[in-house]
Parts: structure tokens; C-alpha cells; sequence
């Protein structure tokens, strides 16, 4: 099988069995590899209204389509659960080598299934798949646990997927680290493997993977690596990573940064020699992870990767704090500790917030001064949440939006979740309206990994030349073709996660669109694949993923923003208010084809996208819904 490993390798915990299956030609043709796959085995094996921290629970790792080959920045491994925080679909995409080692040892997809009762280690040696007794390595941080596997197997170049403190205690936003420093993050995906009690998976791969034309392919490849290399706005991601947007907004979402908040940046990170390195994820020239170090005072001896734009907000300009050095120790510790840095830093907002306003006082913070601005009290709290330690680490534990009704007092007002409860990314959405309405439709929660959607800002000419294809305007009128622009970055980014390029080659860079998609998966697989059959395959993609949250009861009234991006206007006059977003939401289900007053795609929509399967359920579920408010009426 060109391209792909061919095998899915399923592992239950409870039973301690291990067995393959062939990956299915039909699922690799509609669905590519990667996310695509991973959301269909999450369709087909996690039934609804499972508690998403009980053995019920699948955590499925997917290896991209193009992952192991010579394609430019291809090699994101896509992590797939029912999510704790939001009940609801979650992918996660992560960097670094698993996925391409997964792959190596003769693996497209893993699916954990069940979960222990001691913690173990899953060790995948080719196909040797064993589970190691792990009760040693519990507690460990990822760095230690990370040196222990490696020492323990007597080899340097295993590649574990680890969890952390926060992942043990099953934190709503633990992450798992893709070695010590890639983090899966978003969505509590650590909690989900903590609740397994599998501490890590090691993997190991001797095997390879073939392309159908290798000579073609890799020249295209060449040209493509080239393209993306010289990219301007790749550029400036080797150089300074996302730190190049510097820090975002601040204080959470309530008052301007300050002047000094200018420290948090990618060029100052170089400016001042905390850069020590670049590196990159398997088989990319680009290498945009940058590593800092702190040389001298309270911090001296910390080493970490990034800060990127997410944490300098998050755990820096968003609790009121502009020190580098405080937010490159922050960001070592969620690391360490295995925590979602943007959730981390926007429930101790939250904190902070509620604390200055009196809902929280010293009796509920096990003492903290919790006012924005405190360095000590930051790090002192991000330890507590990770091991739940004290009333204000246990509360926090549960996410903003469980925290926030858990307190009352309308602090729902300042929590920065929307309704499915995912702590929002850092990007002001009363001005960036695109984002705004991609965060309120994304399937996983208020966040920007779904659909990048940097060309609507029309900052470059590549992006206004895009924008007018989208829209079929010119700059600057297609920018406000928000459900088109949205939807077109949807079906992209569904689309690049399932070959496995990163977000970086084709919404960013702009290098990788859906033309040399196409063009490069043809050259892969043997088998002529068009660029809308690529775009084609991102809608699908995404419909499966939105038939997920519809089965588990989602509908229309989850799509919204937290309450104070759509009730506090900016100091410009600028909000989001409900009258907008409602008239947005209806033209992108309109344009997606799904049902306005639910949201629901319709089993029309569906059976046009090949998803028989998910047409088959809404069919069913429509019918039982209508007839319960049948009845309903009969009772007035
Ligand atoms: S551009 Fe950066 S994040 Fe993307 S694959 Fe390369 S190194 Fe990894």
C-alpha cells in the first residue's frame, strides 16, 4: 500500500490484548489518514453519551497520509478522543516524531481502548507490542519520564507520548507530550489517557514507507520544500515562531496591555540571547521551534521550547505579567507537568479576575494573593492545578466554564469559554471577525487550530489573491465574506490534517494549497486525486466531526463566544454581538447545507459528502426529535 503503513493497531487496556486490522481502502479514499481516519474510528467506536473518563473512551493517535515521506512538514500526528472538558469531538494535532515513528514501526493509527487498573507503558517495538508495569514512572514529570523509558529500553531514539502530573489526576485541560516538548494539548486528550492509567507509550520503527512515483515525487517535493523555505511569512515563523504577533490580548480580555508588554516577543527572545537553537518536526526544513534558556537569576538552568504567541498571552500579558523570564519558566512548568498552556493561563485569568472583584477572597485561594501581576502566585498556583493541591488547585482543575458555575456569582461574565466549555485562544474576537465566527462553529470549542484563518486579514498579496478566489471579490470587500472565508480554511486545515502537513505549509505560508495537495497525494498513492476531491475530502472531514457533537446532543445554541466578547465592547466600540454572529451562522449552515434552527447537517448534505452512515443516524435522530416535540405539544 503506497503511502500508508496499512495496519491499525488496537490495544485494550482492560483485557490486556493487543490485535491489527488492515487499514480499509475505503476509509484511506474518503477519508485520506490522519484526522479524517481517526474521526471515523471515533464515530464507529465510542457510543453516545459515554463518560469521555471511563474505559468506554478510545485515544486515538493517526500518522498522517504522507507522514514518512520526503513531503515538506508532513509528519503531525493527529490525537482523537471524546473530550472531558466539552463532552463533545476533540482532535488534537502535535508535533515532533511520534507520528512518523508510529509509522515506521508498520502503524497508520493506534487506538487505545479500556483502561488499567496499575499504570503501564505501552512499548511498540515494530510488531512487538508489549505493556510495561509503570507505577515507577507515575509522579514523574515528562522530562524524567522521558529519560527513564529512553534509559530503561537502552535506546536514545525511542519516541514516547507521555503525561504528566495534570494528566494523571485527569486535569479537564492535561495535555500529552510528544516527547519532552510537543504538546497534543487542547481538550483534556491527557486526561483521557490518565483515566487509562497509561502513563506513556514508547514507540520504535525499522520499516518504510513507499511512494508510487518516487522520482516525480520527489522532485515535487523538492519544489515544494523550496517554496515553503522561502516563503516571507515562513520566514518570519523560523525566525521568531508565533512570538512574531507578539503577546495578544491581556488581562483577560478586560484592559489594554501594558507598554512593557512589548518584552514578550520572538525578536526580543533573540534580541536578548535566550535563543539557543532552532529544530524542526520530522521531515521539516522550516524548524520554526525555537529553544530558550534563562542563564541567570531566579531562573537560571530553564530550558524550555517557544514561548510561542498562545503562552506569551495566556501566561503572560493575560495575568498582567511582561518579565520573558517569568513566562519562560511558566511555560517549562505547564510543560513539565503536561497542562494546556492557553486553558492554564485563562482559568488563572479568570482567578485573577474574580479575586480583584471579591467573588474569590484568600479564604478560597489557600492564601494566594491572586491579583494580576503576581510572578510568584502564578507559579506557585500552575503546580497546585496540575496535582489539584488545595481548594483553588481543585477548582481550577475543572476548567473555567465548571469553575465559573461552580463559584456563581455571574462570574460566567469573565470566564473565557464558550457554551461547549473549551477555554478560548488568544485572539481578540470582538475586532477579528473571521476568527470570531470560526471559534463559535469549531466542533472542539472556542479555537484558532481548527481554522487559521490568517488570510482574511489580507496581509500579504498572496493572501488577497486567495481571498478573491474564495469570495470571487476584491480586497478589500471579500473580507467580510466571513462564512465562506471560514468554511474554505475549514475544509483546508481538515484537509492538510489528514495528509499531515502542517498548518504552517498552507495557511500560513501559503506554500501547500489545495492544488499541490493533490498533485503531491497523486504522486503518493498511484491514484489520480483532483484538488476538489482534496477540498471534497476536508468537508467531509469536517461533517463527520459535526455528526460526532450532533449524536452527543449538540446543536445551534452551543455555536456562540463567551459572554463578554458578545456583551462588553471594546474601548473602540468594536463587540460581537448575538444579532451578528446569529446572521453569520445562519449564511455558514446555509452554506455547508445544514439545517439553520438546529445546525444539524441534513441527510441530504450528508449522503452528497458519502457519509451514509452519519445521514442514516440524523434521519433516525431527526425522526425521534421531531416526534418528542409531538408529543411535547400534545401534553400543552
Ligand atoms: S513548521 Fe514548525 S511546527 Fe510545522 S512541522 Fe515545521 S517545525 Fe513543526
Amino acid at each position: 500500500m503506497f503511502s500508508h503503513a496499512g495496519k491499525i493497531l488496537h490495544v485494550d487496556l482492560t483485557e490486556k490484548k493487543v490485535w491489527e486490522k488492515p487499514l480499509p481502502e475505503d476509509l484511506r479514499s474518503r477519508l485520506i489518514g490522519g484526522r479524517g481516519v481517526n474521526a471515523k474510528l471515533l464515530w464507529d467506536l465510542v457510543r453516545p453519551g459515554i463518560d469521555p473518563l471511563s474505559p468506554e473512551n478510545v485515544l486515538i493517535f493517526g500518522a498522517g497520509a504522507l507522514t514518512c515521506t520526503t513531503a515538506p512538514s508532513s509528519g503531525r500526528t493527529t490525537v482523537t478522543c471524546k473530550s472531558p472538558a466539552t463532552n463533545l469531538y476533540l482532535k488534537c494535532s502535535g508535533g515532533g516524531h511520534f507520528g512518523s515513528e508510529l509509522k515506521f514501526a508498520g502503524y497508520d493509527h493506534l487506538v487505545i481502548h479500556g483502561a488499567s487498573e496499575r499504570p503501564v507503558t505501552l512499548i511498540i517495538m515494530d510488531d512487538d507490542v508489549q505493556l510495561a508495569e509503570a507505577s515507577d514512572l507515575w509522579g514523574m514529570s515528562v522530562r524524567d519520564t522521558n529519560e527513564a523509558i529512553k534509559k530503561e529500553l537502552g535506546d536514545s531514539g525511542i519516541r514516547v507520548a507521555c503525561i504528566g502530573s495534570a494528566g494523571e489526576r485527569c486535569v479537564q485541560f492535561a495535555s500529552i507530550m510528544l516527547s519532552v516538548y510537543h504538546a497534543a494539548a487542547r481538550g483534556g486528550v491527557g486526561a483521557v489517557m490518565g483515566s487509562k492509567k497509561l502513563k506513556a507509550i514508547a514507540v520504535k520503527g525499522t520499516g518504510e514507507i513507499t511512494v508510487s512515483d518516487p522520482e516525480r515525487f520527489t522532485e515535487l517535493a523538492q519544489r515544494l520544500r523550496d517554496a515553503f523555505l522561502w516563503d516571507m511569512q515562513g520566514r518570519k515563523y523560523f525566525l521568531f515562531g508565533t512570538g512574531v504577533f507578539g503577546a495578544g490580548v491581556a488581562y483577560n480580555y478586560l484592559r489594554s496591555p501594558p507598554d512593557s508588554s512589548e518584552l514578550l516577543s520572538g525578536p526580543y527572545l533573540i534580541k536578548k540571547h535566550y535563543l539557543k537553537r532552532h529544530v524542526g518536526c520530522f521531515g521539516c526544513t522550516q524548524s520554526c521551534h525555537r529553544y530558550t534558556e534563562v542563564e541567570t537569576g531566579p531562573y537560571a538552568g530553564t530550558y524550555t521550547l517557544g514561548p510561542e504567541f498562545e503562552t506569551f498571552s495566556s501566561l503572560g500579558a493575560g495575568v498582567g505579567i511582561s518579565d520573558p523570564e517569568t513566562v519562560i519558566k511558566a511555560n517549562d512548568l505547564v510543560g513539565e507537568m503536561g497542562l494546556d498552556s492557553i486553558s492554564t493561563g485563562v482559568v488563572i485569568q479568570w482567578a485573577m479576575e474574580s479575586y480583584e472583584r471579591g467573588v474569590l477572597t484568600k479564604g478560597d485561594t489557600d492564601g494566594l494573593d491572586l491579583k494580576f501581576g503576581n510572578d510568584q502566585a502564578l507559579l506557585r498556583l500552575i503546580p497546585m492545578i496540575a496535582k489539584r493541591e488545595g481548594k483553588i488547585g481543585a477548582l481550577l482543575a475543572q476548567g473555567v466554564k465548571r469553575a465559573s458555575e461552580r463559584i456563581g456569582k455571574d462570574s460566567y461574565k469573565w470566564a473565557l469559554c464558550n457554551s461547549k466549555g473549551l477555554e478560548q485562544s488568544r485572539v481578540e474576537t470582538r475586532a477579528v471577525k473571521s476568527y470570531a465566527l470560526a471559534f463559535a462553529v469549531n466542533p472542539r470549542g472556542a479555537d484558532h487550530l481548527h481554522t487559521e484563518c490568517i488570510a482574511a486579514g489580507g496581509g500579504t498579496g498572496e493572501m488577497r489573491d486567495l481571498l478573491e478566489r474564495i469570495t470571487g471579490e476584491h480586497w478589500p470587500n471579500s473580507a467580510t465574506h466571513y462564512p465562506e472565508i471560514v468554511k474554505w480554511h475549514e475544509d483546508i486545515y481538515a484537509a492538510a490534517d489528514s495528509l499531515g502537513f502542517c498548518a504552517f505549509t498552507c495557511t500560513s505560508a501559503m506554500a501547500i494549497l489545495e492544488e499541490e495537495m493533490a498533485e503531491i497525494y497523486s504522486l503518493a498513492v498511484g491514484r489520480d486525486v483532483g484538488e476538489d476531491e482534496i477540498m471534497l475530502v476536508g468537508e467531509r472531514v469536517l461533517n463527520l466531526e459535526k455528526c460526532f457533537n450532533v449524536r452527543e446532543g449538540a446543536d445551534r445554541s452551543l455555536d456562540d463566544l463567551p459572554w463578554r466578547i458578545m456583551n462588553e465592547p471594546l474601548p473602540s466600540g468594536l463587540v460581537t454581538s448575538k444579532r451578528w454572529l446569529d446572521e453569520m451562522l445562519d449564511r455558514y449552515y446555509a452554506l455547508h447545507g445544514w439545517d439553520l434552527d438546529t445546525s444539524w447537517p441534513t441527510p441530504e448534505t450528508l449522503e452528497k459528502l458519502g457519509l451514509d452512515e452519519c445521514a442514516a443516524y440524523i434521519r433516525s435522530f431527526r425522526g425521534s426529535a421531531e416526534e418528542a416535540k409531538r408529543l411535547d405539544g400534545g401534553c400543552d
